[in-house]
């Protein structure tokens, strides 16, 4: 069964621990109520005079209005059941909601909150920003909707610009420890997911070093989720059996330029725009044919999304007039065919042989 309420400026008594109450009292506040946390015997007292109220017409004073709803959290149980019959009396709806732990020390989440689409994050990362009391979120976190996801949080912007930090790393781990050991549930939410080029593996650090408890929920990672939003898989049968994601964040140098380019299969560049140019011209120079596709997505699952196919050799020129901005995801090899060309031309491209009588059907 379920009942639903309008507590917009209605005043809500919330009875319990105020640790143990602290995410539900915020969380009736964000949603407009005039919420009060009490203690069971305050919440006694205020509905005893409004009882006197009702039953002798006498002025109501502040702290005689009654609440549109009582929220029970956690207290005694004969408390509880003696606050119900007066909440009765005054035909007061009162409910019962989950006491939150009350941690001596807190815990952290970190979250990948996938790339960037609300529908891509994971349902336990929802359910962490629920829990949490504190949020701190970058650039290419999804935080549309934060507010709403997390209503009992504060909210902590640690965005980072590209090439400007806007707060180190190392102050955004101090933050989420000094937040945890205050006994919070801290939600430390990246786009993406935490362990690819998110620095994640950092924060556990961490979180071990300062004996945190944590949990590491992982999220769609724009490397295989950009492509695919462009209609590009990353592995194809008989066209690509691997693939490499690389960070182009700074050039790459000649020997791993080598690597890159005998190594087959795809190539998935992230952070890349800045050295593209660099790495096309230096995979060439390593042997890789100037005919080997490729494909830029830029701003993934935005309404901004554009994909661009080219290939390493032709790409340069076109960088000119196309102004390419991060965040975009790179994809080198010929799966990038398999969102862009007749798929007949695709097999003869990429060497594939097929009977002529399975190419007619
Ligand atoms: N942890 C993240 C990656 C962080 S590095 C993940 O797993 O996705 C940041 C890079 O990710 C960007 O420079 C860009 O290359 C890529 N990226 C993240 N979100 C993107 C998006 N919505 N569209 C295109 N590229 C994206």
């Amino acid at each position: 069964m379920q009942v639903s309420i309008d507590v917009t400026d209605a005043l809500v008594f919330v009875v319990g621990h105020p640790v143990s109450a602290r995410r539900i009292l915020a969380r009736y506040r964000a949603a407009g109520a005039d919420a009060v946390l009490l203690t069971p015997d305050q919440a006694r007292m205020r509905l005893n005079s409004a009882e006197t109220v009702h039953s002798s017409d006498a002025k109501a004073g502040p702290s005689s209005v009654p609440p549109r709803l009582i929220v029970w959290v956690d207290g005694d149980e004969l408390h509880r059941i003696d606050l119900a019959q007066q909440a009765a009396r005054l035909s007061i709806w009162m409910t019962r909601e989950k006491p939150a732990a009350r941690l001596p020390r807190g815990h952290v989440s970190l979250v990948g909150g996938g790339p960037g689409d609300l529908g891509l994050m994971t349902m336990a990362g929802r359910q962490a920003l629920a829990d949490a009391d504190v949020v701190l979120f970058d650039r290419l976190a999804p935080t549309e909707l934060l507010s709403e996801f997390a209503p009992a949080a504060e909210l902590i912007d640690v965005g980072k610009l590209p090439g400007h930090h806007a707060v180190p790393q190392r102050v955004i781990e101090d933050i989420m420890i000094e937040k945890a050991l205050l006994g919070n549930e801290v939600v430390r939410l990246k786009g993406g997911d935490p362990f690819v080029f998110g620095r994640g593996g950092e924060e556990v650090i961490a979180c071990r070093t300062n004996d945190v408890p944590y949990t590491v929920i992982p999220g769609v990672t724009s490397a295989v989720a950009v492509p695919a939003a462009a209609g590009i898989p990353l592995t194809h049968r008989e066209i690509s059996r691997a693939f490499t994601v690389v960070s182009g964040h700074a050039p790459f140098s000649d020997i791993e330029l080598g690597h890159r380019a005998g190594l087959g299969g795809t190539l998935v560049v992230l952070m890349g725009v800045g050295t593209l140019v660099q790495l096309v011209n230096g995979l060439q120079r390593r042997g890789m044919p100037a005919t080997m596709p490729l494909a830029i997505i830029e701003q993934g699952y935005s309404p901004q999304q554009r994909t661009t196919i080219s290939t390493i050799g032709g790409i340069t020129e076109k960088l000119g007039h196309l102004s390419v901005r991060s965040p975009a995801v790179i994809v080198i090899g010929e799966v990038v065919r398999v969102a862009s060309e007749d798929p007949s031309e695709l097999c003869e491209a990429s060497g594939i042989i097929r009977s002529a009588a399975k190419l007619a059907t």
